[in-house]
């Protein structure tokens, strides 16, 4: 066994979660924790794995599917009586250019960045027919600065509905990246934007049941305006080199 020098971090990122779940009066299996793995080596990975750790989000296609393959290796090598859901689950979380629509279709289970229909048709007739269909998320850019990316508010409806008729994909929900702030009322200002949107879709009869906010730096206020999934990195393996 690998000794998992992120056991530690991981195990206050749940901790810090549980608080605020509880400090918002919501229930204790409400929100997922995605550790984001971009950059890390396969080796952190494992050892999040063996620390319980079973959702991963990374932002680079051939970065990802690489550690995914090498991964399902590692994973291969286990004893026969290890519980089936040991198996980690990959979140594409980066934004999606065409030419990896196709990568990111065949080896990943989430998409959380849809920006535009022409990607999100790319990945419904790229799905492989042997799995389920694509989970995916549409990215709201609600705090509508020119250098961040994501759908502008006022288009999301329309890209949703488009989306959700895809045979191939499922839209769960939304996703956002706010501008960093230190400030928590401000941190929580784009978040109960984005779950305004959320509610109005499923008032329109869209089954949606994912918000997908919060990071190391904010995942208290988003859990606090409803996020259902927080996408957290440095509080699990650390600060990242700067690429
Ligand atoms: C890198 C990244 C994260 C994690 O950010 P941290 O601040 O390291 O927790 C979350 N979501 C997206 C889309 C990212 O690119």
């Amino acid at each position: 066994m690998i000794m998992s020098a992120n056991a530690p971090n991981l195990q206050a990122v749940r901790q810090k979660i549980m608080t605020q779940v509880a400090k918002s009066g919501r229930q204790a299996e409400s929100v997922r924790l995605l550790a984001v793995s971009k950059t890390r080596p396969v080796a952190d990975v494992w050892a999040a794995i063996q620390a319980g750790q079973l959702d991963f989000g990374e932002n680079y296609a051939q970065e990802g599917v690489d550690k995914i393959l090498a991964l399902r290796e590692l994973l291969r090598k286990l004893p026969p009586d290890t519980p089936p859901d040991f198996a980690p689950i990959w979140h594409f979380i980066g934004p999606l250019q065409s030419n990896k629509t196709r990568l990111v279709a065949q080896h990943f289970t989430w998409v959380h960045a849809i920006t535009r229909l022409k990607i999100a048709e790319r990945l419904s007739e790229q799905r492989p027919e042997h799995l389920p269909p694509l989970q995916v998320c549409v990215q709201v850019n609600v705090s509508g600065e020119a250098s961040k990316s994501g759908c502008a508010p006022a288009e999301t409806r329309e890209l949703c509905h488009k989306v959700a008729a895809l045979p191939r994909l499922r839209l769960r929900g939304l996703m956002c990246i706010p501008a960093p702030t230190a400030d928590f009322a401000a941190q929580c200002r784009p978040f109960a934007a984005l779950r305004r949107i959320f509610l109005d879709l499923q008032g329109e009869g869209l089954a949606l049941d994912t918000l997908s906010m919060g990071m190391s730096d904010d995942l208290e206020a988003a859990i606090h305006e409803g996020s259902t999934l927080v996408r957290v990195g440095t509080a699990i393996f650390g600060v990242r080199k700067s690429s």
